[in-house]
């Protein structure tokens, strides 16, 4: 009882084990298929990102180069070189105020032209404002002078994208317009006339009007400062990206060209170890690549690309949206592999125990056939020979007859056969007992088998009767050597039988004739016996070959019984 608790115990433990075992291959093996989904995900996620900023980048240079080429043909044209040459004279020495210098040249001859003629390109540019600067860095004429605000008579001087155009090369930048407040990339172009420097043609184009930039999700663009000029979320605009020059310049400087003092900084942070948490499968070189830009659960890819016209540069976080799911499939993954893994190994011991049992069931099969075959063995044995005598049994006796008969009749060899028979065997029996009557019995088949050759048979019929093959004998042989035999008998004692005990044995024999049958011979033989007792016993009879059916002797036939 304890031993099947014992077992069952053991059986039960080697399952949790292998079921402990299934679960952390299965574990492993869904830790990888989720790092190879995850990687070739990042991989498609970054060539996205990477061909949206590409994008951008192609999309910001040639609107630049668009918004460029409109100044720069301006200062081709004679009418504004003449006007930005004729400025010299009249704003030499200009007057103290903005306002009163806007109304000084607002009147001046040949200005209003100019002034209608800006307004003109500017309208049909599609441009914010065009206005001319002469060489002092004054405003002298614009696409607003209408307004009442216009910039005619606005110190300029001191933005960096006048002074490089005043300097004779290209000025382009951000910069927040100090009348309108609005946004916007500022484009300047020297002018010349007849080889001098006369001033710059300066564009505006407001950042509404470039909002198709950051048409695509998670995409921003940054000024030369490192500010967020604009962004496709509206809450990162004037947020600065980590240690931007922006962070360096004096406060001053930043409401002078931003109109704003604090730019709160722009979190794009590392957010891997966050990641590789709550998914441990994240492999550290994947992990390095994640970002967030506020904290969130979901890791995004960042791409830049700097040094674009105008000191701007094209960002963007790309959120990895299918990490929720990736995870998910993690957790589903690893339970379908331990279901398999479990089936399979389960499978797997189903197979192996029905094979071994089915060995074993093989291995009992085969020993019983064994036992069976030598059982058989012994029994066909026990079946061929007299238990008593050791002679062959009546049965295969007659078997054995049968197939000398066929052997005899191909080879055209004689064939004798004799049959046997104790005389006054009663008498032994009835004198000395029959454990005695057993001995003489024995003692006969011993003498026979002393007298007669290996290939001749003896089989005992019946009671104290004895068949006798002798194959390849004539009938003459056969009479001498059984003569002998019967002799022999006579003579000599038996030792386990008292010394007054005669044994005597009369013969009967025949031959094989050409189409005989076996109950013909045997029917010989035992007429041949019957003669041989009626004729005073201890002696032989012959009969010779005859191939009718014999009379039957006057009592039962001895080879019937
Ligand atoms: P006959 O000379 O005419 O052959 O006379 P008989 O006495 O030999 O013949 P009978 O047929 O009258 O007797 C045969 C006896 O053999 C009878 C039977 O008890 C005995 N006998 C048969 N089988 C065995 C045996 O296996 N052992 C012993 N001890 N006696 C047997
Ligand atoms: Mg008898
Ligand atoms: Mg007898």
């Amino acid at each position: 009882m304890n031993k099947i608790i014992l077992h069952r115990l053991i059986a039960t433990l080697a399952i949790a084990l292998l079921a402990f075992l299934c679960w952390l291959a299965a574990g492993m093996l869904s830790d990888r298929m989720v790092q190879q989904e995850m990687t070739s995900t990042v991989r498609t996620e970054r060539q996205m990102a990477a061909s949206i900023v590409d994008n951008m980048a192609q999309i910001i240079a040639s609107d630049l180069a668009m918004s460029r080429a409109i100044p720069a043909t301006l200062a081709q044209m004679d009418l504004i070189q003449r006007a930005l040459a004729q400025s010299r004279h009249y704003a030499s020495n200009p007057a103290p105020t903005e306002s009163a210098r806007r109304v000084e040249w607002t009147a001046q001859p040949g200005n209003a032209r100019v002034n209608h003629f800006l307004h003109d390109a500017q309208g049909f540019s599609g441009l914010d404002s065009i206005w001319l600067v002469n060489e002092q860095g004054f405003c002298i004429a614009s696409s607003n002078s209408e307004d009442e605000n216009s910039f005619i008579g606005f110190d300029m001087s001191g933005r960096a994208y006048v002074t490089r155009a005043l300097l004779g090369g290209f000025g382009e930048m951000y910069g927040v317009g100090r009348l309108s407040g609005e946004p916007g990339i500022f484009i300047a172009a020297p002018a010349y006339q007849d080889g001098y420097l006369v001033g710059a043609v300066i564009a505006k184009v407001s950042i509404d009007r470039l909002r198709h930039w950051v048409a695509r999700a998670g995409t921003f663009v940054t000024d030369e400062n490192g500010v967020v000029v604009m962004a496709h979320d509206g809450r990162l605009e004037y947020e600065a990206m980590p240690d931007a020059p922006v962070t360096h310049m004096t406060p001053r400087e930043r409401l002078e060209h931003y109109r704003r003092e604090t730019f709160p900084e722009l979190r794009i942070m590392h957010v891997g170890e966050q990641m590789r948490e709550s998914a441990h499968w994240l492999a550290p070189t994947l992990a390095e690549s994640f970002y967030a830009t506020n904290g969130g659960t979901v890791p995004s890819l960042y791409d830049e690309r700097t040094g674009l016209n105008s000191g701007l540069s094209a960002h963007i976080v790309h959120p990895l949206t299918t990490w929720p799911e990736i995870s998910r499939n993690h957790s589903r993954d690893r339970f379908l592999v331990f279901l398999t893994m479990l089936g399979v190994v389960t499978l797997a011991i189903v197979i192996a125990t029905s094979y071994s049992r089915e060995r074993r069931l093989h291995r009992a099969t085969r020993d019983l056939a064994e036992q069976l075959q030598s059982a058989n063995t012994l029994l066909s044995a026990e079946a061929r020979h007299d238990a008593l005598t050791g002679a062959l049994s009546r049965r295969y006796f007659l078997d054995t007859l049968r197939h000398e008969i066929e052997l005899a009749r191909t080879a055209g060899a004689p064939l004798s056969v004799a049959i046997a028979d104790l005389d006054h065997f009663k008498q032994i029996n009835d004198r000395f007992g029959h454990a005695s009557g057993d001995r003489a019995l024995e003692h006969f088949v011993e003498v026979c088998r002393e007298q007669l050759r290996p290939s001749d048979a003896i089989g005992r019929l019946g009671g104290e009767e004895f068949g006798i093959l002798l194959p390849q004998t004539s009938l003459t042989d056969a009479q001498a050597v059984l003569e002998r035999l019967r002799k022999r008998f006579h003579h000599e004692h038996c030792a386990h039988l008292p010394d007054d005990a005669a044994l005597s044995v009369s013969i009967g024999i025949t031959e094989l004739a050409a189409d005989d049958a076996l109950e013909w011979i045997l029917s010989r033989a035992d007429l041949a016996l019957y003669e041989a007792k009626s004729r005073g016993r201890d002696r032989s009879e012959v009969r010779p070959a005859d191939p009718t059916p014999p009379a039957r002797h006057p009592e039962d036939s001895l080879a019937g019984k």
